[in-house]
């Protein structure tokens, strides 16, 4: 056992309990949900809170229910339950999401909540403690320059949550809660853009909920490119949703720190200006399985794919 895995373990049984904790051990703590994510950053040295606040048993962060015309998901539920829940009958492009996300085994821990907060990731960042420094420590771990681009001053890590693209294509919010409040926003606007500090979050937030809005009627369309069809990260994903009105929304993960996103009023759909604009946000740099060329040549093959689906 390295000294990184040694941690208080707090098991809140309400979300202000949860709050209560984290002000205790301010800048100390991790929340955990799953796990999935938060442990295997551990074991490579790379998450060492002291002190981790298991949410599993707080109560009013699971179930799915409507409220305010959305579908309120609580954070706490499961892929493995999401991708198999009649309550998504509107929006099964989630569940397909929720599917696509690592392996079964995986998908029975890890919630909604840790997907869309999953740790930005980068070839040369997730890796043991002895591998990264013997090639010297990058932006994202304490070095003073971005590895995969020879120098850069900028962390270029990606966002790989799968569930995010589609949440944000079916204009999906995120609902937190921190000392403050509870607040709702638009899942694409706590993603920054910088893979240092890839979500702009209050440091003891918590995520209670997604919602989605119902009765948009969405058509959609789902991709992900990955080197087998199992436990594999995402090298792009590429989320699309056009609702009953005609008004139209894309969103890729695996090409930028942050989600990318664009979209299309009614009748004003331009393929050309639409490509422009997702390449234009995906800054993908070699740092993945896949090169960088490939995978901006794939943003292509999805559009073009995802279009011939959606819009008729
Ligand atoms: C082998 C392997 C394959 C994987 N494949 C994929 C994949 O294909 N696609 C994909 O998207 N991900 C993948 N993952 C990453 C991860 O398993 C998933 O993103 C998973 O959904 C994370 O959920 P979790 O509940 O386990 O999160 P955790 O590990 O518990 O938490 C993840 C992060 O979110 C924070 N957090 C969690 N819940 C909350 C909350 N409610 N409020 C505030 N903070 C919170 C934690 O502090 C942590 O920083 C993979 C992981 C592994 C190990
Ligand atoms: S993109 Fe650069 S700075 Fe970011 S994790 Fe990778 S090597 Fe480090």
């Amino acid at each position: 056992m390295t000294e990184t895995l040694q941690a208080t373990y707090l098991m809140p049984a309400t979300v202000h309990e949860a709050l209560d904790m984290a002000a205790q051990h301010q800048g100390h703590c991790a929340f955990m949900a799953g796990g999935t994510d938060l442990m295997a950053n551990r074991f490579q040295g790379n998450n060492a809170a002291p002190v981790l606040i298991d949410l599993t048993q707080v109560s009013d962060m699971k179930g799915i229910d409507q409220r305010d015309g959305y579908l309120r998901i609580g954070a706490l539920e499961t892929l493995h339950q999401l991708a198999k829940s009649p309550a998504l009958s509107e929006f099964t492009m989630l569940r397909e999401a929720a599917h696509s996300v690592g392996a079964p085994l995986l998908r029975k821990t890890a919630t909604l909540g840790g997907n869309v907060l999953c740790e930005n990731r980068c070839l040369y960042y997730n890796q043991t403690e002895w591998w990264r420094e013997s090639i010297g420590y990058c932006l994202k771990c304490d070095g003073d320059i971005c590895i995969a681009t020879g120098g850069r001053n900028a962390c270029f890590s990606e966002l790989v949550s799968d569930t995010a693209p589609a949440i944000i294509a079916m204009e999906g919010e995120i609902e937190w809660v921190s000392p403050l409040g509870t607040r709702v926003q638009p899942l694409e606007a706590i993603y920054t853009g910088d893979g240092v500090k890839s979500k702009n979050l209050p440091d003891n937030a918590i995520v209670t909920a997604i919602r989605l809005p119902l009765y948009r009627n969405f058509r959609h369309s789902f991709h992900k490119l990955r080197e087998r069809e199992s436990l594999e990260y995402t090298s792009l994903t590429l989320a699309m949703a056009v609702d009953g009105q005609g008004n139209g929304k894309v969103a890729m993960s695996g090409v930028d720190p942050k989600a990318v996103v664009a979209r299309w009023a009614a009748g004003a759909l331009d393929k050309g200006a639409l490509l422009k604009q997702l390449l234009k946000g995906a800054r993908a740099v070699d740092n993945d399985m896949f090169t960088r060329g490939y995978r901006r040549q794939m943003v292509e093959v999805y559009l073009s794919q995802a279009l011939g689906k959606v819009v008729w």
